[in-house]
């Protein structure tokens, strides 16, 4: 069975080394941010995912969610383990303290996210949509919406869900024909179908908060006409108690691929009650704020698996003989050598290393960001950080889950035939991998949002959040003798990204065809590069230090500019090509 060591030593290294600590204490509610503080709750975390969340990966893989009667009955152990989660605080982890959260700051909270999701990813997606849920009453409820759910949510007595699909409607919202309808009370009657609502029923909390986007009877047509409403399964009594059940139903659950412990339902609201969150038809710019959220979250879904698949893969290769190394004998006293020794192997491991130490720390530079565009008291500095999030958004997103699948894959491959057979975990990282890449917008939408929304936005500021600091750190860097193997490769790579954002802006303007046809090869060079940019300031670290944490940390380093990174060069020659062979072919040819 798979096993799951917290990778404590890194995600302190991001946090303190990388990120750095010194900025995060200078915001308000994070002086205390330090060792003291942090440790404790990391290594807490760390043994509640691999003493409780890790055993029950595969029984709730195994068992899945059942419907009966339009009850949804978790996996064995869930209901359990959920109980201990919440009382030993972690849903309360990032929320405000004047609704009984422990007001810890993102780049906290995102590493213990890491370790649910590696641990238990679908046990994870429980209080995962709890927090989108939190995060858009928080941001555009009433006083009274947010004092009666906020502190409900914080505890994890009750839960949240996101409703956006229908049917006929998945990526264009403008769809969406969920209808509401206002009663005289100041509330509204929703009448719809909704599916794929992750945690759309389930037995783990007292009461279900649904976010339902619908379209009240003056809705202008598309996007601009839908409205946000808070949907609770139980209308909450005078003094904030699950009270009457309202009209809304499970009226199925989806059989799927993988988070088989994950319910995924198909919801009836059949004039349930609901109430209006935010102002008529602005819903999806509310619901932005929980999927910008949420977009974050499953790229942290993505790593997290990547680091098991990881973890699992090293372990095996140590222990599998088979075979002579190339470079001689390794293990005379066995029959064979570990499989560690040859050289593809080695591709293999350190592809799925570099990849999620690099994904680990461009997770904590925007977690970092994030915590200053939100707490910073000057509007000024709140903004450029918020750039800066803007725009890796799409990026962490894709370029996580991408890595979640790829890890996931490679670490099956270097198992073998024992890696693709049930008994041993690995496939099941493959399966509940591949949702990532589809929710929260597909990787594709995610490509056409940093083409089409973020490089274009405010005459190029989001890009410069990025684009001013890697050129300050070329250059404070490029006359540094012992950084050269790291500073050439990620120079080399940011001036295609500089030439190519300049192709893909011109032609999108004259063709939007031409910057959908770049975007997906597009937002991966992006990606890589940044990823580059934080592999050369932990090259950086690394090289002042001498034991043999930082020494993997170079060598890891070197595997990433040297193996990975020159992935940009074809990426760019993609880009350049343009569209005319993907606009040319024949439809009726396909
Ligand atoms: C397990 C699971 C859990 C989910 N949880 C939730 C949830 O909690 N709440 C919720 O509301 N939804 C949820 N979803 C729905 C999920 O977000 C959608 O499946 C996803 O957004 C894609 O929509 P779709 O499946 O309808 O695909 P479609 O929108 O039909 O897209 C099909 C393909 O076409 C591409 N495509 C579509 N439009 C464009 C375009 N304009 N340009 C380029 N390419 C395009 C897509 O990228 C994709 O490859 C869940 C789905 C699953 C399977």
């Amino acid at each position: 069975m798979p096993t799951y060591t917290a990778p404590l030593r890194d995600m302190r290294f991001v946090l303190t080394e990388l990120a750095g600590t010194d900025r995060l204490r200078a915001l308000p509610g994070c002086e205390e941010i330090g060792p003291d503080l942090v440790d404790p709750v990391l290594e807490e975390a760390a043994k509640f995912c691999a003493e409780v969340l890790l055993p029950l990966n595969r029984s709730g893989d195994e068992e899945g969610c059942t419907l009966e009667n339009g009850v949804v009955r978790t996996p064995q152990g869930f209901p359990e383990a959920y109980r201990a989660f919440r009382e030993a605080g972690w849903t309360s982890l990032g929320a405000d303290p004047d609704y009984g959260g422990q007001g810890l700051p993102k780049s906290v909270g995102m590493l213990v996210e890491e370790m649910i999701c590696s641990a238990n990813l679908s046990f994870g997606m429980y209080p995962g949509l709890s927090h989108g849920a939190y995060m858009a009453i928080s941001k555009h409820g009433t006083p009274e919406q947010k004092s009666l759910y906020l502190p409900k949510l914080t505890s994890g007595e009750w839960s949240g869900t996101m409703c956006l699909t229908e049917p006929h409607c998945g990526t264009d919202l403008g769809l969406i024909r969920t209808r509401a309808v206002p009663a005289d009370d100041g509330s509204h009657r929703i009448t719809g179908t909704k599916i794929f609502i992750s945690a759309g029923e389930h037995d783990l909390t007292d009461n279900i908060i649904h976010l339902v986007l619908a379209k009240l009877p003056d809705a202008p047509p598309g996007t601009r006409g839908i409205s946000l409403f808070v949907v609770p399964k139980f209308l909450p009594t005078e003094d904030g108690r699950p009270g009457p059940r309202n009209a809304v139903t499970c009226t199925g659950l989806e059989h799927k691929m993988g988070i088989k412990a994950s319910s995924t339902c198909a919801m009836a609201f059949d004039e349930a009650k609901g109430w209006l969150v935010g102002r008529p038809h602005k819903g999806l710019s509310a619901m932005f704020t929980m999927m910008n959220e949420a977009r974050l979250g499953v790229g942290v879904q993505g790593l997290g698996i990547a680091e098991i698949a990881y973890q699992n893969a090293v372990s095996y290769a140590r222990e599998r003989i088979q075979g002579r190394g190339l470079q001689g004998t390794q293990a005379p006293e066995k029959a064979a050598d570990p499989i560690l020794v040859h050289p593809d192997v080695r591709r293999m491991l350190l592809t799925m290393r570099a990849m999620t130490e690099g994904c680990r720390a461009l997770s904590a530079l925007a977690a970092l960001e994030h915590d200053v565009s939100v707490r910073h008291p000057d509007a000024a500095v709140r903004q450029q950080a918020d750039d800066f999030v803007q725009l890796m958004t799409p990026i962490i997103k894709a370029v996580f889950t991408d890595t979640g699948w790829d890890a996931a894959t490679l670490g099956m491959q270097v198992w073998g035939g024992h890696g693709y057979v049930r008994d041993n975990g690995m496939e099941q990282f493959a399966r509940d991998a591949r949702i990532t890449q589809i929710y929260e917008g597909t990787n594709g939408i995610q490509a056409l949002d940093l083409v089409g929304r973020k490089l274009g936005a405010h005459g190029g500021r989001y890009l410069r959040s990025f684009f001013h600091p890697v050129l300050a750190f070329i250059e404070a860097q490029q006359d540094v003798a012992a950084m050269e193997e790291f500073i050439l490769p990620l120079a080399k790579a940011f001036g295609r990204l500089q030439q190519v954002t300049g192709e893909v802006a011109q032609r999108g303007l004259k063709n939007p065809f031409e910057a959908g046809a770049a975007a997906t090869d597009y937002l991966r060079l992006f990606g890589l590069t940044a990823m580059a940019f934080a592999w050369a300031r932990m090259a950086e670290i690394a090289l002042e230090k001498d034991d043999a944490f930082y020494r993997a940390k170079l060598a890891t380093a070197r595997f990433f500019m040297q193996r990975i990174l020159p992935e940009t060069s074809s990426l760019s020659a993609k880009v350049l090509a343009g569209g005319e062979s993907l606009r040319a072919f024949e439809d009726a040819a396909f």
